[in-house]
């Protein structure tokens, strides 16, 4: 295949890769989406195999990779859970950053192969695009397992706090930047391995004072980062893919990092310096009387049935206990019996962007009925009952009456303004972010202890009585 010909064609499936984004922004059309994905990447494949593959033997090695690869990648993607998919896209972003650092180690060990010179005489800019994409790439690799860590429960939410980390991390940065500097000057592999050293220790360092409540932005801000080190390797590949590819991830998923802390009123900069989130139950106002109304699925079904409007409020519970098929079945039986339904969706509810969306499309929802927050939070005033199932911390208060409140300024769901809230959860326990939510002990609010499932099922059985 000739280099004309190559270049059309990774141009083509860049294309489709932006079509695949636009399609991906919509539920209706995240499925033409995806597909568009899937064309993209097996042209990009398809093209690198006839084009820059120098020998047959390098072809059977990629293709034995691919089938290795890909079949593990299949086998996870079933078998996942869907309430455990944040934590598996942090560990798979951390394969792209490992990937980089291979990538730019064996051009630094093979550069007649990858065009860029010969050992010791490497191009100048081949060595700075291979510098930052190794630097990125090691920085992403530790952080997504940090990442991985703390969302997979296998290491706490709280931030871990060192004594002078700023001055620590901004002694590295500035190394780094001086040990690129020598490596493209000395062309040494040993300053080399020190950049992937110092940037795998960077990695841990930035995310272990990060807390649990800014997860969402930290894997989506790594997701740019590992596009970013994709990029830079499609430099120094000159593929031109890779290049655009790298691209795309890396500005969708800053743009993604932006919209989600305008979501939870956080600017980027403190977010990256950490320090919030994953605190242990506190907040509360001590001088508040504490008595919960707790109600049962007959009083629930009682206070629905006899509503003109109900608002839905999914959280992540709704996706620990699966419950969505119950609650459209529950929805589909209010609208019967002529009650308004509608969904509320936080930016941030569940465990990653578009969660409850993608488990309310499961259910056949009707898109129509589900709202965001912006466009649905003054109609909680006119609503009879929210129902709040499996979601906390998008409704708590304190973050917008509390000003000591470590969520305070979040946006948050107004369902303490329907006239009832119905709160389905298994106890009184804090939500993800580990804050005590006062609406559970305010007089407007019914709590409707235990699984979310089971509960709406009740409510379903209670309502044919
Ligand atoms: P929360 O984590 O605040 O609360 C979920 C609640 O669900 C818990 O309090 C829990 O209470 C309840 N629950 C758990 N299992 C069940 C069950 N089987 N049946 C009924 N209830 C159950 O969820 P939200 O969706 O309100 O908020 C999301 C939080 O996660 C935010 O703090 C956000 O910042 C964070 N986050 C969001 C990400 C994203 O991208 N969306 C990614 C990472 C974190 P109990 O134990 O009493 O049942």
């Amino acid at each position: 295949m000739g280099a004309n010909l190559a270049s059309f064609l990774y141009l083509v499936s860049g294309i489709l890769f932006i079509l695949a984004l636009r399609g991906l922004s919509h539920p209706t059309t995240s499925r033409q989406g995806n597909v568009y994905g899937m064309v993209g990447m097996a042209i990009a494949i398809g093209t690198t195999l006839l084009y820059a593959t120098p020998s047959f033997g390098g072809f059977v090695l990629i293709v034995v990779g691919l089938a290795i690869g890909g079949g593990i990648g299949a086998v996870i993607a079933k078998r996942i859970a869907m309430t455990a998919m944040p934590q598996l896209v942090a560990a798979f972003h951390s394969l792209v950053g490992l990937a980089a650092v291979m990538v730019a180690a064996a051009a630094l060990y093979a550069p007649e192969s990858f065009g860029i010179g010969e050992l010791g005489a490497i191009h100048a800019q081949a060595l700075v695009e291979m510098s930052l994409g190794v630097a990125i790439g090691a920085i992403t690799f530790t952080g997504s397992i940090i990442a991985f860590l703390k969302l997979d429960g296998r290491m706490s939410g709280k931030p871990i706090m060192l004594p002078m980390r700023h001055v620590v991390n901004a002694g590295l940065a500035i190394a780094l930047v001086v040990m690129i500097v020598l490596l493209v000057t000395t062309q040494s592999t040993t300053i080399f391995w020190l950049i992937v050293a110092a940037s795998l220790v960077l990695g841990v360092l930035i995310i272990i004072p990060i807390g649990g409540a800014d997860m969402p932005v930290v894997v989506s801000m790594l997701n740019s980062y590992s596009g970013w080190a994709a990029a830079g390797i499609g430099f120094t590949l000159g593929n031109l893919a890779l290049i655009i590819t790298g691209a795309l991830v890396g500005s969708s998923g800053a743009i993604l990092s932006y919209i989600m802390c305008k979501g939870m009123n956080r600017s980027f900069i403190s977010v990256i310096l950490g320090g919030f989130g994953g605190e242990t139950a506190a907040a509360a106002d001590d001088d508040m009387d504490r008595t919960v109304k707790q109600g049962s699925a007959d009083d629930a079904a009682y206070l629905m049935a006899n509503a003109q409007k109900v608002i839905i409020v999914p959280g992540y519970g709704m996706a620990v206990a699966q419950a969505q098929h119950a609650l459209r079945e529950l929805a589909d039986k209010l609208k019967e019996a002529g009650v308004e339904v509608k969904y509320a969706i936080h930016p941030v509810a569940g465990r990653m962007p578009g969660h409850m969306n993608v488990l309310l499309a499961e259910a056949q929802v009707p898109y129509d009925e589900v709202f965001e927050l912006e466009d649905i939070n003054s109609e909680f005033a006119q609503a009879d009952v929210a129902y709040v199932i499996g979601a906390n911390d998008v409704t708590n208060p304190a973050a917008r009456d509390d000003k000591s409140s470590p969520i305070y300024g979040m946006p948050i769901l107004d369902v303490d303004k329907a006239r009832t809230c119905l709160f389905v959860k298994r106890s009184l326990g804090s939500g993800y972010a580990g804050i005590d939510n006062t609406l559970f002990y305010k007089d407007g609010t019914m709590m409707l202890l235990g699984d979310a499932k089971k509960m709406t099922e009740d409510i379903v059985k209670a309502m044919d009585h």
